[in-house]
């Protein structure tokens, strides 16, 4: 099933494949008539999807994915909605962040390379990788690449065997320092598939994904993205009814990076059901929060 809205969207500007004109135009197509682009750690393409979106009359809410560590939860992300990408303490900080993740690459690299060779197989080449990620190198960068050398078979066997090993700690912001940056820039800050905290991508215990979602919480975090591929009604109404008891808000999105058969663009679940008004109580916490949206000519929506 197809839902209008998918508010997790991925480009290449951060580890997506199409540019942010591309995924607009792709949007269109499959009968969208919401998203967010929600890159990581960067608004690079905001301008390009907002104006694109004019273009194709398909509203573009400006967003971004930050990732967050907090004790052992390595990999909280957080979305960032309505931000005013043009911000420049925003800006300043994601280059700075991107600038330490590209020498984070660079060492993973360095380590596969150095397992590969006690498995007397070929280095990876930095340069091809380089090339392949158009900037700075990440993981899913390095996983294709050994797949395509056939040092693993699927995502995951990369994973285990070579990336979670060979893995260097990223730089990351707290989660105070994520919704503090989201709201300097006059953003709604919304706690992104919540059960999926850790880099591992391990599955949390239910205790331990509550402790952490009422941690952040109290750091200002005001939804929850209750809608996520994969998940299924009861998770979807677990959230909601979190979000009811907490006023958060709640949001909908596919986390679409490329069209890899496995997570489809505005593909959310099948036979699932996803309140309609999202977008709506999104743009009423906005209105709430920080008044009208400044741009209008940039950006007509809200
Ligand atoms: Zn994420
Ligand atoms: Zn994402």
């Amino acid at each position: 099933m197809s839902f209008a809205v998918d508010l997790h969207l991925h480009s290449n500007c951060s580890d997506g494949a199409y540019s942010p004109r591309e995924l607009v135009s792709n949007a269109k197509a499959v009968g969208l008539k919401v998203i967010a682009l929600t890159d990581h750690d960067s608004v690079e393409g905001v301008a390009e999807a907002v104006a694109a979106g004019k273009e194709y009359g398909v509203e573009v809410i400006p967003g971004v994915e930050l990732s967050l560590t907090y004790e052992e939860y390595s990999g909280i992300h957080l979305l960032g909605y309505y931000l005013d990408w043009r911000t420049p303490k925003l800006n300043e900080a994601l280059t700075e962040l991107r600038r330490v993740r590209a020498r984070r690459g660079e060492m993973i690299v360095e380590k596969i390379n150095r397992l590969l060779k006690k498995e007397d197989k070929a280095p990876l080449d930095i340069g091809e990788l380089r090339a392949k990620a158009k900037g700075s190198v990440g993981r899913p960068h390095i996983s294709q690449l050994l797949i395509e050398k056939g040092y693993a078979e699927y995502q995951q066997e990369a994973f285990d065997r070579y990336l979670v090993p060979c893995n260097v700690p990223k730089k990351k912001l707290s989660p105070i320092e994520g919704v503090a940056l989201i709201e300097a820039a006059r953003g709604i800050a919304v706690l992104a598939h919540p059960t999926i905290l850790t880099d591992e991508r391990r599955p949390e215990s239910a205790a331990d994904q509550l402790k952490l979602i009422h941690y952040m919480l109290a750091q200002g975090v005001e939804g929850l993205e209750a809608v996520y591929s994969g998940y299924d009604q009861s998770q979807i109404d677990f959230y909601r009814d979190m979000a009811r008891k907490h006023n958060l808000l709640i949001t909908a999105g596919s986390d679409f990076h490329r069209a890899d058969g496995k997570i489809e663009l505005g593909r959310l679940g099948m036979g699932i059901s996803i309140p309609t008004d999202i977008v709506q109580r999104l743009k009423e916490r906005y209105r709430e929060k920080y008044g009208n949206y400044p741009d209008l000519k940039t950006t007509a929506y809200i």
